[in-house]
C-alpha cells in the first residue's frame, strides 16, 4: 500500500477491492495527525472492513488572513501513524485534485447552524467546509464517515449537509480526546508556546466549572447566562486569553436558549486566542 494522490488511483484502488461485500469508512482529515484523528480512524477500522483517510488541507475554508500556508504539515509521518491506527489507504491529493481548474460548484448549508460561533468569527469557513466534504464524500464514496466531537459545529453541519441531500452515508460523532490536563488535542496546538501551552488549559478548566454549576443546587444554576458568565470568568483569568466566543446553545440546532432544560441537549462551546493561536472547545451540558 502507498500513499494515493489522485482520483483515477482511487477509483482503481476501489475497483480492485470488490466493494459490493465490504464496507468502506472514510475520515477526512487535514493531517497532521494526533490521537484525535487515531481515535477516528480506529472507530472506522472497528465498524468497517476498509478504512479510508484523507490528508487535505482545504484552501477555501481559510479566510486570506489565517493560516493556510503555515499550517503544518508532515505525510510521511501522518501515513505511517494513519496505517499503524489502521488506514487501508492514505488519500493526499493536490488541490487541482479536488478542486479541478474551471470548478465554481459550492455547498452550503444556511441558517443559525452555520451563522453562530465559529460561523460568526469566520464567515466563508463551513461553505469551504461542506464544499470538501461532498467532494470527497463523491470521490470515495464511503457508507461511514468518522468526524471528531471537537468541531462539534462542523459534526452537526455535516449531518445535516448529508440529511437535507440525502447523502447515502452515515456520520459517526466521535468523542473528544484530550491530553492528561484536558487540553483538547488539535494539530494548531504545536503552534502555542509553553506559556500559552499552560494558559490553554483554561478552555476544558472552564467548561468543567460550568458542569460542576449545573450539578450544584444554586437557583440560577440552570440559566445559560449564568453559566456563560462562570465560564468567561474562568477564562479571563489567564493573562494571554483573549476570549472570541462563549456560547450556550441548543446542541441540535444552535438555537438560542435561555436555560438548560431536561431531556434537552445543550451545547456549550468556546473559542479562545492565545497570541495567534484560536483554540476551540466544547462540552454537551445535560441534566
Ligand atoms: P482536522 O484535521 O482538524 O480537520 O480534523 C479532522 C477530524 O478529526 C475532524 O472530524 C475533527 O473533529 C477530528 N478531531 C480533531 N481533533 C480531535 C480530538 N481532539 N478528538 C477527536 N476528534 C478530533
Amino acid at each position: 500500500m502507498s500513499i494515493i494522490k489522485t482520483t483515477a488511483e482511487l477509483e482503481a484502488w476501489l475497483g480492485s477491492m470488490n466493494r459490493r461485500d465490504k464496507t468502506l469508512g472514510f475520515v477526512p482529515t487535514m493531517g497532521y495527525l494526533h490521537e484525535g484523528h487515531l481515535s477516528l480512524i480506529r472507530e472506522a477500522k472497528a465498524q468497517n472492513d476498509l478504512v479510508a483517510v484523507s490528508v487535505f488541507v482545504n484552501p477555501t475554508q481559510f479566510a486570506p488572513e489565517e493560516d493556510y500556508e503555515s499550517y503544518p504539515r508532515d505525510i510521511d509521518r501522518d501515513y505511517k501513524l494513519a496505517c499503524e491506527a489502521g488506514a487501508d489507504i492514505v488519500f493526499y491529493p493536490e488541490v487541482d485534485e479536488i478542486y479541478i481548474p474551471s470548478s465554481s460548484t459550492a455547498v452550503e448549508v444556511t441558517g443559525d447552524i452555520t451563522k453562530k460561533l465559529c460561523g460568526a468569527s469566520r464567515p466563508a469557513h463551513f461553505k469551504g467546509v461542506t464544499t470538501v466534504v461532498n467532494v470527497l464524500f463523491n470521490i470515495v464514496r464511503p457508507d461511514r464517515a468518522y468526524f471528531g466531537q471537537k468541531d462539534a459545529q462542523q459534526a452537526l453541519i455535516i449531518k445535516k449537509m448529508v440529511r437535507d441531500l440525502h447523502i447515502p452515508v452515515e456520520v459517526v460523532v466521535c468523542p473528544i480526546v484530550r491530553e492528561a490536563d484536558g487540553l483538547a488535542l488539535s494539530s494548531r496546538n504545536v503552534y502555542l508556546t509553553p506559556h500559552e501551552r499552560s494558559q490553554a488549559i483554561c478552555l476544558s478548566g472552564s467548561l468543567q466549572k460550568a458542569e460542576d454549576y449545573l450539578s450544584s443546587e444554586a437557583d440560577d444554576c440552570r440559566s445559560a447566562a449564568r453559566l456563560i458568565k462562570i465560564i468567561g470568568e474562568h477564562i479571563q483569568c489567564q493573562s494571554l486569553a483573549s476570549i472570541d466566543y462563549i456560547n450556550i446553545l441548543d446542541g441540535e440546532t444552535l438555537e438560542d436558549i435561555e436555560h438548560i432544560e431536561s431531556g434537552r441537549k445543550a451545547l456549550a462551546a468556546v473559542a479562545v486566542k492565545f497570541g495567534k493561536t484560536r483554540l476551540i472547545d466544547n462540552r454537551i451540558l445535560s441534566i
